[in-house]
């Protein structure tokens, strides 16, 4: 049977759905921006059409950037990322796991690149759009994968603070103390406003 353009695009979408699925069981935020993503390109005919796709993958890269960054993986003497700083976020969580990332750091960094071109690009096309799609969803399973392996607790509570959105949260040590003495849990801070969530007791408050 000879290939036709529109079987192979669907193939493309039934394959993308499973993946988000897999994606969605780490993160559902990312997963939930991307199905919308998926739907839009369905519907999409036109450059402007093509352009949104570019926005909607940019702005999960951010999202899921937040999710995987760290302050402590920021290198020595680097300033620390800003907020909606996808790329250096992810190479320097990716740099951080495994020094042999070098290869998904510049792949994603391309993927990355090609969503921002997207958005502004008047020529912009459908099998640009799908390019964009498709290499987002897959390196951010290969990330996700490599931080999961690296046994980085990906299922944090929180990964932006919910006081100021700021994604600058750390864990500290916590000593609760009760009449027969102490006990030591993890207690996450948010060193821009000091918002914290003791994570044993499940309180909140602002230092
Ligand atoms: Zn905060």
């Amino acid at each position: 049977m000879a290939a036709s353009p529109d079987r192979f695009e669907h193939s493309v979408s039934t394959a993308i759905v499973a993946l988000l699925n897999e994606l969605a069981t780490y993160n559902t935020v990312v997963a939930n921006k991307l199905s919308l993503t998926v739907t839009q390109f369905s519907k999409a005919r036109s450059v402007q059409e093509y352009q949104q796709i570019g926005i909607g993958v940019r702005d999960s890269w951010i999202e899921f950037a937040q999710s995987i960054f760290r302050p402590e993986f920021c290198p020595a003497g680097q300033q620390a990322p800003g907020p909606a700083d996808a790329k250096k976020m992810v190479e320097y969580t990716l740099r951080s796991l495994d020094h042999k990332s070098g290869y998904l750091v510049l792949s994603s960094n391309r993927v990355y690149a090609l969503a921002n071109e997207l958005q502004h690009d008047l020529g912009a096309t459908r099998e640009s759009a799908l390019w964009c799609l498709c290499s987002t969803v897959l390196n951010m399973l290969l990330i996700l994968d490599l931080v999961v392996r690296s046994r980085v607790k990906v299922k944090r509570p929180y990964y932006k603070c919910p006081n100021c959105g700021g994604i600058s949260l750390e864990t500290k040590e916590h000593w609760e103390v009760e009449y027969d003495g102490a006990w030591k849990c993890d207690k996450l801070i948010c060193t821009d406003c000091g918002w914290y969530y003791i994570e044993d007791l499940g309180v909140t408050g602002i230092e």
